[in-house]
């Protein structure tokens, strides 16, 4: 009988090529997909540690599990990814009843790790490695839209933010080799595949024969017609190379995140980001002078330890000054074990991160809505992604679709993206996932743009 597993993925893009790789190597050991737990013979859930609430989703999510188990005592539970390799056996001795434990640089030994749960063991593997990059493993792409795809070009990170648990999760960085890289993008492009986003906590420290730029161009001279988009980059590390090497190809995106974290100089040495306000600035600056009209996004954490009012300001200064697209906004959630956690107090009340968070959510709402306002009377090139999820009333679009009501009443509502990473929604007609449309801009919410296909 041909073993079910069943796998839910929590956390950053990362995790999701992660799954990606371990639905792989299942396959590959003869193990079938399912996406109802009721039947799978197999639990996964690939865990992120980022924040504590990302933990208690899973905890959550494991009382759901050991019900399942209570009926069917021999279904295997296993806890993958970023928590697995903070808690290791912790788990094990959880009242959960997990019987697996794989951290991120384990996934080869899933095959025989289930056999080992299987035969009534706990099973943990929680090694992290300094070279396993998963480069020779094809990846099973999915709950994927077939138009994009994440390909990983590295594992790990040596920052050492003083906030973050990425380097003790993830281990040391690491690189993989770059012909797998324009391998895969080959391979998902010949499938039809028409984006992919090159993954890495910090893809401007890649570093082998050729570094990022290099890869990048490789990557991008696959085919005119594959986007190419990149994330995480870290301000220390993004170099005018890079800004110029997109520059010279139409198809790598004209968007950067690019997190920032703070507005304040002395909250980043806190936070050992090691870069200062104005060093961000200069780079903001530079990507400004190199590529004109390129989309900007960010991280931003509100009430890390010690933050006064005024380093608060500072944050929402620097918002202002950049005027970001959109931003991913968290209040700090000490980390166990991180440096911050070991040497500093989370000494910002609850009640003023709140209230500090929501001042920069309510701040980012207002540039969002700017940055998309500003898009309304131009033609972008979209790429379609598919559906959208909300039809758009079709009296705002109906003006240009051909005037026979037969294409009117097939007309849909589909959405996708510009260069600068914008979701758009626009009425069309025989247009399919993967194909470039031109969309001339009619209005936008401060999270949509939606406009008329011409
Ligand atoms: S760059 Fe900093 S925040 Fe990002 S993963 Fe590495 S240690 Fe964490």
């Amino acid at each position: 009988m041909t073993k079910k597993y069943y796998i839910e993925t929590y956390g950053c893009q990362m995790n999701v090529a992660d799954s990606e790789v371990v639905a792989s190597i299942l396959g590959d050991a003869g193990y079938e997909p399912v996406t109802d737990i009721k039947v799978a013979d197999i639990i996964l859930v690939n865990t992120c540690s980022i924040r504590d609430n990302a933990e208690q989703r899973v905890w959550g999510r494991l009382d759901l599990f050991r019900s399942e188990k209570r009926k069917r005592p021999q279904v295997i539970v296993g806890v993958l990814g970023c928590m697995a390799e903070r808690l290791k056996e912790k788990l094990l001795e959880s009242d959960k009843m997990v019987d697996m434990v794989v951290g991120p640089d384990a996934y080869r030994e899933l095959p025989m790790l289930v056999e080992t749960a299987g035969s009534g063991h706990t099973a943990v593997n929680v090694l992290l490695s300094r070279e396993e990059t998963y480069a020779d493993i094809s990846p099973v792409r999915l709950e994927s839209n077939g138009v994009s795809a994440f390909i990983s070009i590295m594992r790990g990170c040596n920052n050492m933010c003083s906030y973050c648990v990425v380097p003790y999760v993830r281990g040391a960085e690491r690189s993989r080799d770059p012909e797998t890289i324009v391998r895969e993008a080959r391979e998902v492009f010949d499938k039809g595949y028409r984006e992919v986003t090159l993954l890495g906590q910090n893809v401007n420290s890649y570093s082998n024969s050729i570094g990022f730029p290099g890869l990048l161009d490789k990557v991008a001279s696959i085919d005119p017609l594959l986007r190419v988009r990149f994330s995480t980059s870290h301000p220390k590390d993004l170099s005018d190379d890079v800004l110029e090497l997109m520059s010279r190809h139409d198809n790598i995106c004209k968007h950067i995140h690019l997190p920032v974290q703070s507005g304040s100089s002395n909250v980043l040495t806190r936070m050992n980001r090691k870069y200062t306000r104005e060093w961000y600035l200069e780079r903001i600056a530079a990507i400004n002078r190199i590529l004109p009209g390129c989309n900007l996004s960010t991280d931003i954490i509100a009430g890390f330890c010690g933050e006064t009012e005024e380093e608060h300001q500072d944050t929402l200064d620097l918002m202002r000054e950049v005027g970001f697209d959109f931003a991913y906004m968290f209040k700090y959630s000490e980390r166990p074990d991180t440096k911050a956690a070991r040497h500093m107090k989370d000494d910002v009340p609850e009640d003023v991160k709140t209230r500090r968070l929501n001042e920069i959510i309510a701040l980012q709402n207002k540039l969002s809505g700017v940055s998309k306002r500003s898009d309304i009377g131009k033609t972008l090139e979209v790429l379609v992604e598919g559906k959208a999820k909300k039809s758009i009333a079709r009296k705002d679009t109906a003006r240009n679709l051909s005037s026979d009501n037969a294409s009117q009443d097939t007309a849909v509502t589909m959405m996708g993206r510009t260069s600068g990473n914008k979701v758009v929604v626009f009425q069309a007609s025989g247009i399919k996932p993967g194909d470039y449309v031109n969309v001339e801009i009619t209005s936008a919410t401060s999270a949509t743009l939606i406009g008329n296909i011409i």
